[in-house]
């Protein structure tokens, strides 16, 4: 690889497969047709063809962020790859990693449209729901149907009625479509067709009633999730300079969940009401899923949908499906409590996902792991994050009571002397060492 005076301005590079004859050996040098996207190496030339075309593959690259969704109800990324191809083994080497660090398959995958991936979660998640992205299909809809049809006419505004909601059935969402269909024409409308076939997989009409189906429901998880990276990435980074940027972006994720927790740890919320239940929950959730708690309970004044109740051991649903949907009560439901004098928060219906437990403070410092392999070291990590976890969980059931939380931190400080035993017998590689390897 070498690089050649600039024969004839950025432009000449732009040209298709240009061909440099150098004048001392008379050798040939080749840039091949590449993006414009990609300009940065545009003045890089090389000794053969294959040769410029590898060097160009390495930066055909796809960047595959897995997105889940914090205590705060916030996007968070949980991870991401750089992956080399789209092709469906490559997948499935990602997502059998993915478990593999997590320790558990997700209940629920969703991704966009795409025949490898889907063969991919089939073989390697078995048992978790895999759901499109509605936003990934509703963005196509107008390059497919015509801008004249969706903004001259009500038919978007029609099937949005019925695609963007989960209080309709099966049925009819199916009798509406065809309706809409046949008022604008459309019935041998192929795009349509085809994404009416794959239906059960991306319009929430047809999995209600699975759990925390709601939440990956909505449009701006996928919409946010993109603009969050636009923000950071450009196509024109090195590889180099794009882990640089995905860093920035994760730190400044890390900072939104830190200053969250922040806000949760010393939020002293309004109570609006005398019912006991908004005073416990202020204590059980982060601020933002309290927030939303307080406005169901503050919505409790009437009874518009159908409850059932058993007192005995308080187990309470509701048709509406919130809990089920979302993971948390809905105003009916606290209706009821209200009304049956109940004065526990019911703990079977406190997910720790949204609880202020759910992410051990200082979940994000760094942690290394000294001569641990990189086979031994995911597994070393899940168990650090695991102590983080409970640690952080006993302190704050143990907060109330200081006697106990003395004889904890007892407890934890007896083991400091077996640590440093271990790190003697054990020193950890110098820096020197660890370089050198
Ligand atoms: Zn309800």
């Amino acid at each position: 690889m070498a690089m050649i005076d600039d024969p004839g301005g950025d432009q000449f590079y732009k040209e298709v497969g240009v061909v440099y004859v150098s004048p001392s050996s008379g050798k040939k040098y080749y840039t091949p047709c590449v993006s414009f996207s990609i300009k940065h190496v545009l003045g890089m030339v090389f000794d053969s063809i294959d040769h410029a075309f590898s060097f160009y593959k390495r930066y055909d690259m796809i960047f595959v962020p897995f997105t889940g969704v914090d205590n705060h109800n916030r996007n968070i990324t949980l991870g991401a790859a750089i992956l080399g191809n789209e092709t469906a083994e490559m997948y499935k080497w990602l997502l059998r990693s993915y478990v593999k660090v997590f320790g558990f398959a997700p209940l629920v995958i969703v991704t966009d449209q795409d025949a490898a991936m889907r063969r991919a979660v089939e073989d390697v998640l078995p048992t978790s729901h895999h759901r499109l992205c509605m936003w990934h299909i509703w963005d196509k809809l107008t390059s497919k149907v015509g801008s004249t049809l969706c903004n001259t006419t009500d038919f978007k505004k029609r099937l949005a009625r019925i695609v963007w909601t989960n209080a309709i059935t099966p049925a009819e969402f199916e009798k509406e479509w065809h309706a809409i269909l046949s008022d604008f024409d459309l019935t041998a409308h192929s795009w349509l067709i085809e994404i009416y076939k794959i239906r059960e997989d991306w319009i929430p009409a047809y999995y209600r009633g699975e759990n925390l189906s709601g939440l990956m429901r909505t449009t701006s998880r996928s919409e946010s999730e993109n603009n969050f990276f636009s923000q950071f990435f450009n196509p024109e980074s090195t590889l180099f300079e794009f882990i640089g940027h995905f860093e920035a972006a994760m730190e400044c994720q890390r900072y939104q969940h830190r200053k969250n927790d922040h806000e949760t740890r010393y939020f002293t919320p309004d109570i609006w009401s005398s019912f006991i239940l908004e005073k416990q929950a202020a204590k059980i959730f982060t601020r933002a899923i309290f927030l939303d708690q307080l406005l169901e309970i503050d919505h409790a004044i009437n009874l518009c949908a159908s409850v059932m109740f058993r007192e005995e051991d308080v187990t309470i649903s509701c048709c509406c499906n919130r809990f089920e949907q979302y993971g948390l009560l809905c105003r009916h439901i606290f209706y009821i409590l209200r009304l049956g004098e109940i004065r526990e928060f019911p703990t079977k219906y406190v997910l720790t996902r949204w609880s202020r437990e759910a992410v051990p403070n200082n979940s994000n410092s760094e942690f290394i792991s000294y001569g641990v392999s990189d086979s031994n070291s995911v597994n070393v990590e899940a168990i650090i994050r695991e102590i983080r976890m409970d640690n952080e969980y006993n302190l704050n059931r143990l907060v109330a009571n200081k006697e106990e939380m003395c004889r904890y931190r007892d407890h934890v400080k007896g083991y400091k002397t077996k640590a440093d035993e271990i790190l003697i017998a054990n020193p950890p590689p110098s820096r020197k060492e660890k370089f050198k390897s």
